[in-house]
């Protein structure tokens, strides 16, 4: 599956605020946005008024969208299947990107950033319920278990972040064996959803 592979500060500058897309230098002073916190470009700096409100749901769904490491057409499909299910859309939106199995291997705090956590998934290092999965867009469900592979436990990068990275596991996910298992012990509500977006803006923008 196609993905963004430009440079990924530009996106966060782009959106004014810190989307944490690198891993541990989003908390040091290397972070771009500390130095630079106006968008990219020679006319960045102009950008900082305020827009319409065309301009602020837009930027509302470009945030959630490079937040999850989505692309367009990806992002849509997924609104449009928010949009059929029952409940919020909004939030059903939101629901459904946290359950991506890139996402879960990324709150267990395998992965420094979403990023690496979907390559971890796309090179197999995940399971679900005991079955290599290797499909990051893959919708986690209540009760499934989703692991580490017995041999990619082992693996520096994995262990390196497992030791450093403070990440607090949201009250959903259950981790087990050692932290290398996640259960889902049910599906994420929005109130346990802390990424900054508006979702009734998205909703906004797509019901035009
Ligand atoms: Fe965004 Fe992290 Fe780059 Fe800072 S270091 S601009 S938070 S991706």
């Amino acid at each position: 599956m196609a993905r963004y592979t430009g440079p990924v500060c530009r996106l966060c500058r782009r959106e004014k605020m810190k989307l944490f897309l690198k891993g541990p230098k989003c908390d040091s002073m290397k972070c771009p946005i500390e130095r630079r916190p106006y968008p990219p470009g020679e006319h960045g700096r102009d950008r900082m008024r305020q827009g319409s409100e065309y301009l602020a749901q837009l930027r509302e769904k470009q945030k959630a969208r490079r937040i999850y490491g989505l692309l367009e057409k990806q992002f849509a499909n997924l609104y449009e299947e928010a949009n059929r299910h029952e409940g919020i859309t909004g939030e059903n939106l939101l629901r459904f990107l946290e359950q991506r199995l890139d996402n879960v291997a990324f709150r267990a705090g395998w992965g420094a950033s979403r990023n690496q956590a979907r390559q971890f998934v796309r090179h197999g290092h995940v399971t679900v319920n005991g079955r290599r999965v290797d499909i990051p867009s893959y919708r986690v469900r209540k009760g499934d278990v989703v692991a580490l592979k017995e041999k990619s436990r082992t693996m520096i990068v994995i262990r390196h972040n497992m030791d450093t990275l403070d990440r607090q596991m949201p009250p959903w996910l259950e981790a087990g064996a050692e932290g290398f298992e996640v259960t889902v012990r049910d599906l994420p509500m929005r109130e346990h959803i802390d990424i900054p977006v508006r979702e009734q803006l998205i909703v906004e923008l797509y019901s035009k």
